[in-house]
């Protein structure tokens, strides 16, 4: 079994065939560890998604896996702000679990701008 970079649920990850191309995304940041691409599913007029290229399944696991990863997030975050103009404020949320609406289990940052936000979120 190849044991590269997605790791074992990578050919049937919906995110790792984002990073393959083979699941069309509309891609707005890309790094050598990272892929950023709009939701389908917007819930503010800026919606990105950020994840790294190597499958894990939150941001906890990719801490312990590949730290390097997850400080390129908050690079992409950096470059993902400025190209769509967030400098007003914009809210970067990991769902991580099913009880916190996680439903696709590779890691990914959402990135929210563009409204308001409320604090405490729903
Ligand atoms: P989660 O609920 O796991 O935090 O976020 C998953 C996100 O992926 C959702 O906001 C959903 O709209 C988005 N999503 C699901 N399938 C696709 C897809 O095929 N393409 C894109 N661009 N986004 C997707
Ligand atoms: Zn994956």
């Amino acid at each position: 079994m190849d044991s590269g970079s997605e790791g074992s649920e990578g050919s049937e990850c919906l995110f790792c065939g984002i990073v393959r191309g083979d699941v069309p995304a509309e891609v707005v940041h890309e790094s050598d560890r990272t892929v950023a691409f709009r939701d389908v599913n917007p819930q503010a007029p800026t919606h990105v998604l950020i994840i790294p290229r190597r499958h894990e399944p939150d941001v906890a696991a990719l801490a312990v896996a590949a730290p390097d990863d997850v400080a390129a997030i908050g690079a992409a975050v950096a470059d993902i702000v400025t190209g769509e103009g967030l400098d007003d404020g914009y809210r970067v949320v990991f769902n991580t679990g099913a009880s916190a609406n996680q439903t696709v289990f590779h890691c990914h940052a959402h990135v929210l701008g563009g409204r308001r936000f409320d604090w405490p979120p729903g």
